[in-house]
């Protein structure tokens, strides 16, 4: 992809989760690897005003190599998961509702439901919480992430990742919706029945057989 098509690219996913409602007072921000480094959202700027030209180019250190602007607060957890991850492509994170209400109790999401699968493993872990834009978010982030493509912020949201910037844009509409479900059978006070490990890896087998996962 050339540099345009995914400075285009990063646009189009961040107003997407704007317009699905994932990022309430301008929250949220998301980043594609670039070079040695990545591109990423400016702070504070109104998705609907973004352009193209306003990313902010990093390198993993959190140098700005090019960009007018100040970057994403939260350009230390984008850059800690791209050195900890090299099938991170690209990392959206929202405030969306009903995930950022589950983060609130400090709760992750177990295996209610088979397509949680699609975050890669048996859970979305909740990681501890720590003031947004630090260096201890993102090593906490870090740390829950091992083995998944999604993960909880205490009191906070939501991060996703992917091979693609589609793919990390998928996940973190999954762990909405998945929250959504999770919330709702808690409240109706019914017991969710939690699929064992054994049922997870036979379902993360066949989605590697289908391309689901990527
Ligand atoms: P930025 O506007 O600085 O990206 O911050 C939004 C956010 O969600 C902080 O966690
Ligand atoms: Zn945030």
């Amino acid at each position: 992809m050339t540099e345009t098509a995914l400075r285009e690219a990063i646009v189009e996913v961040a107003q997407a989760i704007d317009r699905a409602g994932y990022c309430p007072s301008k929250s949220g921000n998301v980043s594609a690897r670039f070079g040695d480094g990545l591109l990423i959202t400016p702070s504070g700027l109104p998705y609907a005003k973004t352009r193209p030209q306003d990313l902010i180019h990093l390198a993993l250190d959190g140098k700005v190599l090019s960009g007018e602007r100040k970057p994403s607060s939260e350009w230390p957890f984008h850059t800690e998961i791209y050195k900890a991850r090299p099938d991170a492509e690209a990392i959206v994170h929202t405030h969306s509702p009903r995930a950022t209400a589950l983060s609130c109790a400090r709760k992750g999401i177990p295996a209610f439901h088979y397509m949680i699968a699609l975050c890669g493993g048996a859970d979305v872990r909740c990681a501890d919480y720590a003031t947004f834009g630090s260096p201890e978010l993102a090593a906490n982030a870090v740390k829950a992430l091992e083995g998944r493509k999604a993960v909880l912020l205490a009191n906070h949201g939501v991060i996703a990742l992917g091979a693609t910037l589609a793919g990390a844009h998928g996940i973190v509409a999954e762990v909405e919706n998945l929250a959504g479900q999770y919330l709702d059978l808690l409240a109706s006070g019914l017991e969710p029945a939690i699929l064992d490990a054994e049922e997870m890896e036979r379902v993360t087998a066949r989605f590697a057989g289908y391309g689901k996962l990527g």
